[in-house]
């Protein structure tokens, strides 16, 4: 199971965008990454590649790892550990580690 998922909105803590929050736009779970909207964007100069693939420099959001980020709490708006619990109907969830909240 896993802490960080799409559509979270993540803090970052390491890094040039240290203290800035996104969302998740993809989780990387083989490489422990996330892709957060905004943060981490880099240059990449991309040769022409047919008509459709003018080339230049654009810019991407590079994986950052999933230990440099926080998850930002929907419940108490602060960034939390990620806890687990099951409920009374079985289903794992995750919650905030500050407020208690139920993040699922
Ligand atoms: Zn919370």
């Amino acid at each position: 199971m896993q802490r960080v998922r799409r559509e979270d909105t993540v803090l970052v803590l390491k890094g040039k965008d240290r203290g800035r929050s996104g969302a998740v736009r993809k989780v990387i779970p083989g490489e422990a990454k996330v892709i957060v909207t905004g943060i981490n964007v880099v240059k990449r100069h991309m040769r022409p590649r047919g008509p459709q693939k003018p080339g230049g420099i654009i810019e991407r959001e590079a994986p950052i790892a999933w230990a440099n980020v926080a998850l930002l709490c929907q419940a108490c708006n602060k960034p939390t550990r990620v806890g687990f619990r099951m409920l009374s109907d079985g289903r794992k969830v995750r919650y905030c580690r500050k407020c208690d909240a139920n993040l699922d």
